[in-house]
């Protein structure tokens, strides 16, 4: 009797547990809606969300998505796609990235020449050369602008710019001066707009030279985890570190093996 007692007790505290839990993330979803709009408004973009809550716009030619990741580390993302006009790929990142991670894919922290810039912030990349070339001193700039306000990470690759950020609690003001920052620095980049842009096919099968959307090293090494929603193939470790799907305004935070 005791014991079939306690086992119904601790079944209705877990359930009450899912269920706070589930209400306070729609809370925060609601919360991240309402603050993407707001700043939709302020910024005079299109005032829509995406099924998934994104906020979808254009940002001289180039498609763009501004989100909330509700649970995610770096919490908010804005981004750009782009159509392959920069070969290589850069990560410029507050962070750390795990060093056995590193290691494994072969990167090393690229050393740009600048004191400050290099003591605060990680660099990653295909090519030391085209990073050092890439990262003028106005982004830098930028990028140091946004380390003195949150923790960050910045990816540029052939397919996207990606600019991520830890704002919690979310304030709508700072989603702004952030989407503004990632604006500066794609006005920076000079890139050619795209004057049509080619939604890129999904790879289900890994060829020899498909690479990971988080690294830009090749898959053919490592675990590989796919996204649920999107199917786009990361490394595990990648996964880990980036919190969700790489893939351009897709945002799943599930995966599978
Ligand atoms: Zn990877
Ligand atoms: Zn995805």
């Amino acid at each position: 009797m005791i014991p079939a007692l306690i086992v119904l007790l601790t079944a209705v505290i877990l359930l009450a547990g899912f269920w706070l839990r589930a209400r306070r993330r729609r809370a925060a979803a609601d919360d991240a809606r309402r603050i993407l709009l707001s700043v939709a408004g302020r910024m005079m973009l299109p005032e829509r969300l995406d099924g998934g809550g994104a906020l979808k716009f254009e940002r001289r030619g180039f498609p763009a998505a501004m989100s909330v990741h509700v649970g995610a580390r770096l919490n908010v993302e804005v981004s750009f796609r782009l159509q392959g006009e920069v070969p290589g790929w850069i990560t410029v990142s507050s962070l750390g990235l795990k060093r056995a991670l590193l290691e494994q894919i072969g990167l090393r922290d690229v050393q740009v020449g600048e004191a400050e810039f290099d003591r605060r912030l990680e660099v990653w990349g295909s090519d030391q050369e085209d990073i050092r070339m890439r990262l003028v001193p106005a982004i830098r700039n930028m990028l140091l602008q946004v380390d003195r306000r949150w923790d960050f990470m910045w990816r540029l690759t052939p397919d996207q710019f990606v600019l991520r950020a830890r704002i919690d609690p979310l304030d709508r003001y700072q989603v702004e001066t952030m989407s503004g920052i990632a604006f500066q620095i794609l006005d920076l980049l000079d890139l050619h707009s795209p004057s049509d842009f080619v939604v890129s096919k999904l790879q289900e099968k890994l060829g020899e030279d498909t690479r990971c959307p988080v690294c830009g090293t090749p898959l053919s090494k490592g675990a590989i985890v796919r996204c649920s929603k999107c199917r786009a193939a990361h490394h595990a470790d990648c996964w880990d570190f980036n919190g969700l799907c790489a893939t351009f305004a897709c945002g799943s935070q599930v995966h599978e093996l």
